[in-house]
Formats: C-alpha cells, structure tokens, sequence
C-alpha cells in the first residue's frame, strides 16, 4: 500500500487548492522531471501491467500548480520511439501522449512538489503480421528507473476537475482500469479536507488481479463509512442476468442507495476510463430516468438501451448530458 500520499502528516500544513492553471510546459518547452520512484500497481501475475510513477517538479513553475483531474503529457523518448517499435505508425513518433494525474494537488511529499502518473503497459499484435506492438510511451514510462529523466508538458484539462466548493457535493464516480487515476487524488482531497457528504467509487476492471490502489481505497472506506466503493470484475463476476458484470451492472445493483443521490442536483457523476464505458453507463442512466442525461430530439429510452458501439446517435447523447453535473475523460 502506498500510504504516504493518502493522509497528511500532523505537522505539515494543508497547501490551499491552487487556480487552474494549464500549458506551463509545452510540447517545446517541456519540463525534465527525474523519476523518484514507481511501484507495480496490478497484481503480479496480471497481464495489464501498470505502474505507479512519482515525478519530482522540485524547481519546476508546475510545483503546486497543478489540479487533480488534470493531465499531463510525457514526451516519448527513448527505444520504443523507433522505427524498430513503432513501424506502423510512424505518425506517433515524437507524439505526446497524455496521462492522467493520480495524485492530489499536493504531491506524495504534501508540498507538490511531486507528481504521479499511473500507467499501464499497452501491448498489442499487429493485425495482420501479428507481430508483437509494443505500446511506445507507456512503456517508455513503464521502463524507466528512479534517477531518469523524463520530458513532462502541461498540466491540461480544465474540465474534469472538483468544483470550487468540493465539501458541498455528493460525488459519483465511475472507472475503468487507469480511468482510476483522478479518483485517487480525488479521493485524497476530499477526505483531507474533512469531507462528510457521499461518494461512491465504482470500479471495474476484467481481472481481479487488475484492481490497482485496492488498499488504499479499502483504506479509506474503512475510515469514512461515507465512501462507498466496490469493483465490477467482468470475465470473474456476473450480473443479475448472468452476464458479465460491468460498472454499469454495478451501479444497477446498488440503485436504490445511488439513483436518489444522483436526483439531487448536489450531486455530480464522474467517468473515467476506456471509451466503451459510456455506451453501458448513458443507457443506465437514461433508464433510470435521471437528470443528468436529457433525451435527444428523435430518440426514446427503448432506442437508447440497443444503440450500437458505432452507432452515430451517441454524438447527440453525448451533447445532451448536463455538463454542469456530469463530467467525463474518456479514451
Ligand atoms: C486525457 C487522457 C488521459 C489518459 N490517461 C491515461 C492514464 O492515466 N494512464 C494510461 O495508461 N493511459 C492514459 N491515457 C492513454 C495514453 O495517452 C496513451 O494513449 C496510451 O498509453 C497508449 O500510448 P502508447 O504510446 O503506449 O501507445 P501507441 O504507440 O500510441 O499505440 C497505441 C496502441 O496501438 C497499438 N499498436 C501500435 N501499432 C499497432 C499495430 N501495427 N497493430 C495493432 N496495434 C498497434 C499499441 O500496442 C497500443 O496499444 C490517457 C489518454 C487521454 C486522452
């Protein structure tokens, strides 16, 4: 467990939020963070390999600036940003990639003066050669060791952040697999803050061995019985129909506890993660009835809940969500 990050120390203060601010490092002026420490954050034996990484800004302008929700770019340098590694997709040489912020404005040293990403190892085979695809940032980052160096940009993002008066919410939030990232820092806030209002944290992953910060969060919800987390393992677990179990699938079994928190309009939803979470969760909450989502011109319930991945109905779904309440980074 990775505790030092989740409950301030006694004797140091508690730094105020600080203002949004966005491209302090650009693509031509990045930041050279040196790698402090990482820790394997799946299971051993998962094949979703990812990475807690902790970047030192100590004398960077992003020290203390950055905001939970936000992301930051990493410059991929090294052996992956080849033609060796990255042949078929030559375009994505020198690319930046974007990785969510896991830790609170504060850092793991409480001073913001770090900042974590967590990272997961993309592997792939080539359709058609079926050689292996390796990933080329993600495993750059994944590679590399305390005392590197590594090409950081940003923060961005200004859209997926707590509001300014965080203690007055209730608080839904939605993952998969590295979408967990924000509601670490998230989670880490709010409790330091002395939160007493809701928050659910529903997860999901394929893999049991897949679930990363498990600890931490059971760490939490032991200390605030206002937090209420729980997983939605797909290939281990099945749903009421004897299907997989999804997130959405989750938040359908614990309805009666989540939908009335979600009618009320202090109450804001969260989803962070893979794409194809939203084609399960705007469905859920259409069924359910809930405010967050309006009903596009033209389209019923009924039509929504059988709606293809590609289907290009989800562009106007995705205007009509109440933008104020629900906030998403998916990708
Ligand atoms: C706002 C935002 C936040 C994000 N946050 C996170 C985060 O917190 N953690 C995280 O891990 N990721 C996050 N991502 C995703 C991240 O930005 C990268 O997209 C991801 O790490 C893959 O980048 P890569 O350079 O490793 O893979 P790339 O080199 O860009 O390749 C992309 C994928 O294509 C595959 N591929 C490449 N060539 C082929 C081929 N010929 N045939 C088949 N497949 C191929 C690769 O294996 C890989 O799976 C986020 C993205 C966004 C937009």
């Amino acid at each position: 467990m990775i505790t030092s990050f989740l409950e301030k120390p006694a004797d140091s203060p508690l730094m105020p939020i600080p203002e949004t601010a966005v491209n302090i490092y650009t693509p031509k002026n990045p930041f050279p963070a040196e790698v402090m420490s990482k820790c394997r954050i799946t299971d051993a034996s998962s094949p979703n390999y990812s990475w807690h990484v902790v970047l030192n800004l100590k004398g960077s302008k992003m020290a203390g600036k950055y905001r939970i929700g936000q992301s930051v770019g990493v410059v991929p340098t090294g052996r992956f940003n080849s033609a060796e590694f990255n042949y078929a997709h030559e375009a994505l040489n020198n690319k930046i990639r974007l990785y969510s912020i896991t830790s609170a404005c504060w850092g793991d040293d409480w001073k913001g003066e770090t900042v974590s990403l967590c990272v997961k190892r993309e592997i792939a085979e080539d359709e058609e050669t079926g050689e292996l695809v390796l990933g080329v940032d993600s495993n750059y980052i994944c590679d590399a060791k305390p005392g590197d160096e590594m090409l950081v940009t940003g923060p961005v993002g200004k859209s997926f952040l707590l509001p300014d008066n965080p203690l007055d919410y209730n608080y839904v939030f939605t993952a998969t697999g590295t979408g967990i990232a924000p509601f670490v820092g998230m989670l880490v806030e709010l409790f330091n803050q002395g939160f007493e209002r809701e928050v659910w944290l529903v997860f999901g992953v394929p893999y049991s061995t897949d679930i990363m910060y498990n600890e931490e969060f059971l760490y939490f919800a032991e200390r605030h019985p206002n937090f209420h987390y729980t997983t939605a393992i797909s290939r281990e677990q099945t749903n009421a129909r004897g299907g997989k179990m999804y997130v959405q699938d989750r938040l359908e079994e614990h309805q009666d506890g989540i939908a009335p928190l979600l009618a009320q309009s202090d109450t804001l939803f969260y989803m962070c993660g893979l794409k194809g979470m939203e084609y399960g969760i705007y469905p859920w909450l259409y069924r359910i009835g809930s405010n967050l989502v309006n009903l596009p011109d033209g389209l019923t319930v009924a039509d929504i809940q059988g709606l293809s991945r590609n289907a290009p109905e989800w562009s106007k779904i995705e205007r009509a969500r109440d933008r104020k309440r629900l906030f998403k980074e998916t990708y």
